[in-house]
């Protein structure tokens, strides 16, 4: 054990000639700030981000993509407290006990908000939650999840007419997956790996506007404002390569400070350009509309439709 270290003193009360204690020092931006000036900066942040990127104007309906984790649950408050027009979208996977706290902390946020979140149950939607579902595809729990999770957040938004989707990516995560798709040439992702994507072929908007906040000033923003959110992870996930790179992500930032923020940010300006301007050759195939639902999809009938069908099946085979 160490000497307890001396809390820094918030810099910003400081110019005011007041002394007040820290709540937060980000080593990257040489900044102490106390609770009110945290959340005042975080906030500003957030704005600025959405501003630059021209993520969505001032009048324009959100739908904030939740999990009941603190990521997407604090976007979900920040952008309200911004004043944004923000509802929120649950898919309940059927994952036992995992899923139901994460739909309770959906629930109950938004009362706080004084906002009803859409819900989807999937065993409701499509007969069968994730566990049963990932045996009828090929590929692991989480990639079948996050094509069903991207099928619903379409279908939800065109239905309910939500021009732009919102997602509670952070800057870790998003430096981590960059730093993985660069070691393995993902050319694919690396084109689309941007915090906003323009509506296309049925698609909405797609937007991220935590992109320049840290999981520490995350998780920071949602305790000092209550926010209620589940610290659980998906118990079918295999986070471990996940959590590699962004260990690897975080030992770089402890030797050069600065170095997370300049790796993406500078790929977006310097590298996205000559990807995104190939994306139509990388990303292969033409999108249909699925013949019984009518989304998007690559075959003629999409893959939610396709389970809904084996789902049914094997009810009435057993
Ligand atoms: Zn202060
Ligand atoms: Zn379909």
């Amino acid at each position: 054990m160490g000497k307890p270290s001396k809390k820094k003193l918030c810099k910003l009360c400081k110019l005011k000639g007041l002394r007040k204690e820290s709540v937060i020092y980000m080593k990257e931006h040489r900044l102490a700030l106390c609770e009110e000036h945290f959340k005042e900066w975080f906030e500003k942040r957030v704005k600025e981000t959405i501003k630059e990127f021209r993520m969505f104007k001032p009048n324009e309906k959100i739908l904030v993509a939740v999990s009941g984790g603190k990521d997407s649950q604090t976007l979900w408050y920040v952008l309200n407290r911004l004043g944004y027009d923000a509802d929120a979208f649950f898919i309940h996977l059927g994952i036992g006990d995992y899923s139901d706290e994460s739909m309770e902390k959906v629930i109950e946020l938004g009362k706080l908000l004084g906002k009803k979140p859409y819900i989807v149950k999937l065993e409701e939607d499509i007969g069968a939650g994730i566990p049963v579902l990932q045996n009828f595809v090929r590929g692991t729990a989480c990639s079948v999840c996050g094509r069903i999770k991207r099928y619903q957040f379409n279908k939800i938004a065109n239905d309910l007419g939500y021009n732009v989707v919102a997602t509670g990516h952070n800057l870790d995560d998003e430096s981590s997956s960059l730093l993985a798709n660069l070691i393995n040439w993902n050319l694919k992702y690396l084109a689309r790996k941007y915090p906003v994507l323009p509506a296309e072929k049925g698609f909405p908007k797609k937007v991220k506007p935590l992109v320049k906040m840290t999981e520490e000033q995350i998780k920071l923003y949602a305790q000092l404002n209550n926010i209620p959110f589940t610290e659980r992870s998906c118990p079918l996930g295999d986070t471990a390569s996940l959590h590699f790179y962004k260990d690897v992500m975080n030992l770089i930032e402890n030797h050069a400070l600065g170095t997370k923020y300049r790796f993406y940010f500078e790929y977006l300006k310097k590298v996205y350009p000559i990807f995104s301007s190939l994306k139509e050759e990388l990303i292969e195939g033409e999108l249909q509309k699925c013949k019984i639902c009518g989304q998007p999809s690559p075959s003629e009938i999409c893959m939610v439709c396709r389970l809904k069908e084996k789902v049914k099946q094997q009810k009435e085979g057993s």
